[in-house]
C-alpha cells in the first residue's frame, strides 16, 4: 500500500509531466472507482480542463483544475499512476492535450476517484490527523502522552497522525528500538523524541529513494521504488536482526503484521 513517501514521489512527478495540460478525454473500465458525482457527471466535470496544481494531503492526492474543483484520487492498496502510452491493464485513462496520457492502475479496483468543489470539506479529510512529516515534537508528546494503545496501533491511526503505514511504521519502531507493543504513554521523554526524529527522517530518506516498491507500488514512469532494499526490518521474519545478528519475530498486532527484534526493542 502506497505510504505518504510513495504518493509524494508520484506527486512530484506529477507536477512536472502534466501541470499545465489539458485533459481531452477520459475513458474507464471500472465505474465503481468512482465514488462521486456519478460517472457521467465526473466525466463532464474533467474533460476540458486544465490541471493547475498537484497536492497531497497525507496519501491523498488533490489535482486543482479550477477553484472550485478538484480531483481527488486516493490509491487505497494496490493503485497506482503510470504517465506516457495508453496501457491495456488501466481501469482509467485521463487523456492529456500533449497526447500522453495518464493511466490509473489497479488490479485490485479498491481505489477511489472523486470530483469536489473543496477535498478540505470532505468527511475522511476532514478527520485525518496532523501529517507524520509536520507534525511537532510537542504535538507528538501530547498524542502519545494520554493513550494507552500500542504504540504500532496508535502510529497506523489515520485519525491521530496521517501518512504513516505498516511499512514505515515498524521501521521507525525498529530504529528507535521501541517494542511495538508497549503502551503510548509508557514511552519516555527520551524514546518519544527519538522516535519522533525518526519517523521525519525514515520519511524524508523514502522520499529521497522515490518509495518502496513491495507491492503494486511503481514511481510515474511505471519504475520500482529504491528504498525497498534499504528497509531494516519489513518483510524480514527470521533474518538476522541488523543490530544483535539474532533472528526477527514476527506477531499480528491490530489485525497487521509486524516484524522486530525483541532483543533490541524493549
Ligand atoms: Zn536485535
Amino acid at each position: 500500500m502506497p505510504e505518504l513517501p510513495e504518493v509524494e514521489t508520484i506527486r512530484r512527478e506529477l507536477v512536472r509531466k502534466i501541470t499545465n495540460k489539458k485533459i481531452v478525454n477520459f475513458k474507464i473500465t471500472k465505474p465503481k472507482l468512482i465514488k462521486e458525482p456519478s460517472v457521467s457527471e465526473f466525466k463532464k466535470g474533467v474533460i476540458g480542463e486544465r490541471v493547475k496544481e498537484v497536492s497531497r494531503k497525507a496519501k491523498l492526492l488533490t489535482i486543482k483544475l479550477k477553484e472550485d474543483k478538484f480531483l481527488i484520487i486516493h490509491l487505497k492498496i494496490a493503485g497506482w499512476l503510470l504517465y506516457g502510452e495508453e496501457d491495456p491493464r488501466a481501469r482509467a485513462v485521463f487523456y492529456l492535450s500533449d497526447g500522453k496520457v495518464l493511466n490509473y492502475m489497479d488490479s485490485r479496483v479498491l481505489g477511489e476517484l472523486r470530483l469536489c468543489k473543496n477535498y478540505k470539506d470532505l468527511n475522511f479529510i476532514k478527520k485525518l490527523g496532523p501529517e507524520a512529516l509536520d507534525i511537532s515534537l510537542s504535538k507528538f508528546r501530547e498524542l502519545l502522552i494520554s493513550r494507552k494503545a500500542k504504540i504500532k496501533v496508535l502510529l497506523l491511526d489515520q485519525t491521530l497522525i496521517s501518512g504513516l503505514g505498516n511499512i514505515y511504521a515498524q521501521e521507525v519502531l525498529f530504529l528507535s528500538k521501541i517494542n511495538p507493543q508497549r503502551a503510548a504513554n509508557s514511552l519516555s521523554q527520551k524514546e518519544t523524541r527519538l522516535l519522533h526524529g525518526k519517523i521525519v527522517s525514515i520519511l524524508k530518506e523514502a522520499i529521497k529513494h522515490k518509495g518502496s516498491s513491495v507491492d503494486t507500488y511503481r514511481d510515474l514512469g511505471g519504475d520500482r521504488g529504491g528504498m525497498e532494499k534499504r528497509l531494516k526490518v519489513y518483510g524480514r521474519k527470521d533474518k538476522k536482526c541488523y543490530f544483535c545478528k539474532r533472528p526477527l519475530k514476527k506477531i499480528s498486532l491490530g489485525g497487521r503484521g509486524n516484524c522486530f527484534c525483541p532483543h533490541c526493542q524493549k
